[in-house]
């Protein structure tokens, strides 16, 4: 059978005996655990401009959210294992900075495609202290088999032997070729309502803990009290609503943490939705929450399909009044 590397058994001991031997780089910081944010995108331009630019808002709203926070972010151009290329890309990645980087405590999947779209919420990583799987993801869909209960475009993987063992077992339907295609046929026939396509990682992911539900779900963590994914449709809309009412930190229906772009292929040339509606809606999400980064330096976007901005503050001759006032990192440190 297929495999990510050279089988790992001891994985557990071996990091926290190098967690012991380099205190300089420990895996919780302040009481924190210390978390990497990955994401990336092909080697090569996209197949249309305007998907490049779009690339570049979605990295820069993803560093602006991990320098808020403090959370250490990797953007991945590589192909590190042919067989594995596409959206099984992230497999053999994860791996490798897990092993190459045993101060991490969690490794956070982010898709290309999503956006955080409330600046000052944090992920609660206490409620996940028991488990080593985080995914967006709803119980009764799950058990129903539907190829949608889960989304694999936003999830934490803990930095253990556990994750070792799942990403080997995971990766089984990867490979390129008759494999994959074969264990398409496979999934297509064994979830509700998958159509037919070669095997992909989210299909294989909730096909695998599905029929190993004994093994591998106790330490299986499946969110839904806030976004850590959000599909846009349904959300992009609402933004004006939601600044009419209520305020970022919630995370949830009411300032969604994450929207992610399922199905709009930023750096392709197809999408299931109208292509002027995906870029119109991403162009949306990013001013959205650029807003809330923009608020610190005293302006904002005139609209959010404007890329121009206004001030909504006069400047003044006592600016660390408004540091104190506005700085998020301050407001999130006041909520924890
Ligand atoms: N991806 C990557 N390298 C590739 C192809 C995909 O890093 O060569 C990443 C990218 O972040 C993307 C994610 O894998 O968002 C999921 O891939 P998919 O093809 O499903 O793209 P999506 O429509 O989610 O952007
Ligand atoms: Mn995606």
């Amino acid at each position: 059978t297929y495999t990510l590397g050279p089988k790992i058994s001891n994985w557990d001991q071996e990091r926290s005996n190098w967690l012991k031997k380099n205190p300089e780089f420990p895996n919780y910081v302040n009481g924190k655990a210390r978390v990497l944010l990955v994401t990336g995108s092909p080697p090569g331009p996209c197949d249309t401009p305007i998907g490049d630019h779009y690339l570049l808002k979605f990295i820069k709203n993803k560093i602006d959210y991990c320098r808020i926070h403090g959370i250490d972010i990797m953007y991945n151009m590589a192909i590190l294992d042919e067989e594995l290329a596409g959206y099984w890309a992230k497999l053999p990645l994860i791996r490798r900075l897990m092993l190459s980087h045993p101060e991490v405590e969690w490794i956070w999947w982010l898709d290309s495609d999503a956006m955080f779209t409330d600046m000052i919420f944090e992920l609660p990583l206490s409620k996940y202290n028991n488990s080593n799987l985080v995914v967006h993801g709803y119980l009764e869909l799950f058990n129903q088999k539907s190829w949608i209960a889960l989304n694999t475009g936003s999830f934490l993987l803990r930095n253990c032997q556990w994750s070792l063992d799942l990403l080997d077992a995971w990766a089984q339907m990867g490979p390129k070729g008759p494999i994959r295609d074969e264990a398409g046929k496979v999934l297509t026939a064994k979830l509700k309502g998958r159509p037919a396509f070669e095997a992909d990682d989210q299909s294989a992911l909730i096909y695998l803990l599905s029929s190993k539900k004994g093994q591998w779900m106790d330490k299986v963590f499946l969110e839904n009290s806030y976004y850590l994914h959000g599909y846009w449709v349904g959300l992009v809309d609402r933004y004006e609503k939601m600044m009419e009412k209520f305020h970022p930190g919630f995370g949830d229906e009411r300032w969604p943490f994450v929207t992610h772009f399922v199905g709009c292929k930023p750096c392709g040339n197809y999408a299931d939705y109208a292509i002027e509606k995906c870029f119109r809606s991403m162009e949306r999400a990013f001013n959205f929450a650029d807003n809330q980064v923009l608020k610190l330096y005293g302006f904002e976007h005139r609209g959010l399909l404007s890329p121009g901005l206004k001030r909504i503050r006069n400047e003044t001759t006592r600016p660390l009044e408004f540091v104190d006032q506005i700085d998020i990192r301050r407001f999130v440190l006041g909520r924890n």
